[in-house]
């Protein structure tokens, strides 16, 4: 679902990765790994059971937009056709909460 977490993990190596899904879509039970680089793994699903749900995700489900669409290989044409999502890793994740600002410190102090 839309907004909601999840954790895929690799049988062979034993990483995980977290996930976000940025729109609303299918995503797959099983995907390569990601969480170690050159691992010929492949991760499972949790099925969306993540008991912390102010974790940050490392990677994101979206739905490309047509100009994306356009350049996919046709099978993945194909699985965005039937509703699925892609994988990409969040370079940017939100921060939760803006840290102060440095002038508000400087002044806090007052005249010495
Ligand atoms: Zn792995």
């Amino acid at each position: 679902m839309k907004g909601d977490l999840n954790i895929y993990v690799c049988a062979a190596c034993r990483g995980h990765i977290v996930t976000r899904d940025r729109d609303e879509g299918t995503t797959p039970m099983f995907v390569a790994c990601r969480a170690t680089p050159l691992c010929k793994g492949t991760m499972q699903s949790s099925m969306y059971r993540v008991f912390d749900q102010t974790m940050a995700e490392g990677f994101e489900w979206y739905r490309p937009l047509p100009l994306e669409r356009a350049a996919l290989s046709e099978s993945l044409q194909h699985h965005v056709s039937l509703g699925g999502l892609l994988l990409r890793k969040v370079t940017t994740p939100a921060p939760l909460a803006a840290p102060p600002a440095a002038e508000d410190r400087l002044n806090a102090g007052g005249a010495a």
